[in-house]
């Protein structure tokens, strides 16, 4: 076995991290931790340390660590089929049956299950789909697509442009000229004090009618976004803002993109984050929670009304050029079939659901009267706390402070406990395992209020 130390320098000689300080890594400033086993909720690295990941990897790794089940499944497909396209008709067992299994599951309007890698490459797919939708309509010039700011939905050409976060744009050229972004539906943040959530909601709409008049609604497709906005600081809508944009888009007939990387199969405590808020997709891009990250393996689910006009372009131009070697990779496929089945089989969704409503309260309760805690939100097993500088005007840090990185920081070193400070404001996210009990939740919530005391008094 290597050391550690040998490990450390091969790590910063060869290694491009994504997401990473390239040049603080490189000087050995930031950590490296190297990551060896784990099972059900904790995570364990080479110098021993078991971290209780309550964050479950980035949020992707849903029912748990060390799941055997799904790694059986992996090791036989591999061993009978390790590879076989998915062009020209061709399939294998598995992906046929994860299609059927993930179309069970979806809202009934849903057609067809197109299989990709990550979440990046389906938004993307979903792209190129609806400006081929539109072409086959006769409608070239109804190509531009609305996302919000803070949305988050890749970090491709397309996919990081629709990402409504600044990070992902600068010194890269992006955003390209068809992606519009909007208001986020962050009423925390965005909204006038005095503004009730019905104004604020009021006013994203009118926002984004007044944008689609500028345009004009025959130059916008589609409009994508997050159930719940996730890594732009895990905002759940305020009440009434998805039914006034749905009326909004069918107005102008401009698709919906319901983005459930993040909370599809269960997050939220139902299958879907469009069953949660009553979402009427046209295309939902699934990824993570398809195959708890056992595998890498995404997904973009097509709706009836989007289908037929695909299937009827094929018919008037040939096959549809669009295809990655590994779309429905069988070993994916064997982990996201071997996924959903322990999904069920445990009811884990379930569990999302009640155990992530008790680390929301007990969460609320022992921090919500902290002077520096301005916001605690959450939905499903998703919870975050938000720090600012003075509560009672609503003044945040600088962001030079990194208040949120500091209390991260804090929690992993003094409690092992693994929560993510999100990007662009002191936001700690909490997104565990479905598996999560509530001793577990105690743990996480007890640690914390130690770091945040830590941090800030
Ligand atoms: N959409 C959402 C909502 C996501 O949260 C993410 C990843 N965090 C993506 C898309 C992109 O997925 P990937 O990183 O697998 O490309």
């Amino acid at each position: 076995m290597l050391k550690n130390d040998q490990l450390d320098q091969w790590d910063r000689e060869n290694f491009f991290h994504p997401s990473t300080h390239l040049a603080q890594h490189a000087r050995g400033e930031s950590p490296n931790r190297v990551i060896k086993t784990a099972s059900g909720v904790h995570i364990e690295d080479r110098d021993g340390n078991r971290l209780l990941d309550a964050f479950a990897g980035l949020y992707c790794v849903n029912v748990g660590y060390g799941r055997q089940e799904i790694a059986e499944a992996i090791a036989d497909q591999a061993r009978e089929l390790a590879y076989y396209h998915s062009y020209v008709g061709h399939g294998t067992e598995a992906s046929i049956t994860l299609s059927k299994m993930i179309l069970d599951r979806a809202p009934s309007n849903m057609s067809k299950v197109y299989f990709g890698l990550g979440g990046s490459d389906a938004n993307e797919t979903n792209v190129k789909l609806i400006w081929y939708y539109n072409n086959i309509l006769g409608r070239p010039q109804k190509k531009k697509i609305i996302s919000r700011w803070r949305g988050y939905h890749g970090s491709g050409l397309v996919t990081g442009s629709l990402t409504g976060l600044e990070l992902f744009h600068k010194k890269f050229d992006l955003p390209v000229d068809q992606v519009i972004h909007t208001e986020a539906p962050y009423y925390f943040r965005r909204a006038d004090q005095s503004q009730t959530e019905a104004q604020f909601v009021a006013h994203c709409v009118s926002e984004l009618e007044a944008q689609i008049e500028r345009e004009g609604a025959d130059t916008i497709a589609a409009f994508i976004g997050e159930p719940v906005l996730g890594t732009g600081g895990i905002v759940p809508p305020p009440e009434g803002y998805w039914p006034a944009i749905q009326a909004v888009l069918k107005k102008h007939d401009i698709l919906l993109v319901v983005d459930e990387v993040v909370t599809g199969f269960g997050r939220l405590g139902t299958m879907f984050g469009s069953d949660h808020y009553g979402l009427e997709a046209d295309i939902i891009t699934i990824a993570k929670g398809l195959t708890s990250a056992y595998a890498p393996l995404s997904g973009s689910i097509i709706g009836d009304k989007v289908w037929k006009v695909l299937e009827q372009g094929t018919d008037e131009n040939g096959p549809i050029g669009h295809g990655w070697t590994y779309s429905a990779h069988p070993i994916g496929a064997a982990a996201g079939v071997a996924n959903l089945k322990l999904i069920d089989d445990l009811n884990l969704i379930a569990n999302a659901g009640e155990v992530g409503a008790y680390l929301n309260k007990t969460m609320s309760e022992a921090l919500g009267n902290h002077p520096h805690v301005g916001d605690i939100r959450g939905e499903g097993m998703l919870c975050a706390v938000e720090f600012v500088k003075d509560r009672d005007s609503r003044t945040f840090f600088d962001a030079a402070d990194k208040i949120g990185a500091q209390v991260s920081g804090t929690l992993l070193s003094q409690d092992k406990v693994i929560a993510r400070a999100m990007p662009q404001g002191d936001i700690l996210g909490f997104a565990p395992p479905f598996c999560l009990s509530r001793e577990d939740a105690d743990q996480v919530v007890a640690a914390t209020e130690r770091a945040v005391k830590t941090v800030l008094g």
